[in-house]
């Protein structure tokens, strides 16, 4: 029987994250409450981000298609579009925070948001072409790594998905803090040399924002995301 509750894993094909918690997940048998699937299984099998093109950036996808994520996409989308609520997890392995990401420009009442125990909410609707963009009952949670035990990591991560499946009220939910990523910052030789931290305001150029994932996406040129505090 389809349960209320999808849980992704491997959008990213190298983000082991997803299918190390939901084993744990299934030992503890509540599997009963939720399926899942592995959004992208020839990348997971290779240990690679994508093989043709980034998954998360190829929503709603496309049944005809010659690169693989795309046709992987559409399938995907077939199958979470049936369900109530969609949970899509990655990890970053230069990010020191964890956070939940709405792909909106707002908070909706499609997905009960307090319900998922972390202080952060990022609102990043652009690019476009992730599960979440296009699904409004959907969020992904995104783990950092860098300096932190993986099983540390991989027990808060079961702690928060065990407390939504079970439906537990969170005490201090009320104390979210939001943000929305507007822009990156294009890295270069003037720009390294500044010190950025995750979620540490800065002042560069005339400009203060939250910096989001130094470093994480150096190979694009990107030395981090900005973001705004919302609220
Ligand atoms: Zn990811």
């Amino acid at each position: 029987m389809k349960k209320d509750i999808l849980l992704i894993s491997s959008t990213h094909g190298n983000e082991k994250i997803g299918l190390e918690v939901i084993e744990k997940l299934k030992k503890e048998k509540l599997d009963k409450y939720f399926d899942y699937i592995i959004a992208n299984p020839k990348a997971n099998k290779q240990d690679k981000r994508f093989l043709d093109k980034d998954l998360n950036r190829s929503y709603p996808g496309k049944k005809e298609s010659k690169f693989y994520e795309e046709k992987v996409a559409y399938k995907n989308f077939q199958i979470a579009k049936k369900y109530k609520y969609v949970i899509d997890i990655h990890e970053a392995e230069k990010g020191i925070n964890d956070f939940v990401i709405v792909a909106r420009d707002s908070l909706n009442d499609k997905f009960p948001y307090k319900k998922i125990n972390l202080k952060n909410i990022l609102l990043w609707s652009d690019p476009k072409g992730s599960l979440c963009g296009e699904i409004d009952n959907a969020i992904e949670l995104e783990f950092g790594m860098k300096g932190r035990n993986r099983v540390d990591v991989i027990n808060k991560a079961y702690n928060i998905l065990e407390m939504f499946l079970l439906n537990k009220i969170i005490r201090y939910s009320k104390s979210k803090k939001i943000y929305k990523v507007y822009g990156f910052l294009n890295d270069n030789k003037f720009v390294s040399r500044k010190v950025f931290k995750d979620f540490k305001k800065v002042n560069f150029k005339n400009e203060s924002f939250y910096p989001l994932l130094v470093d994480q996406y150096l190979d694009l040129g990107i030395k981090c995301y900005k973001m705004n505090k919302i609220k």
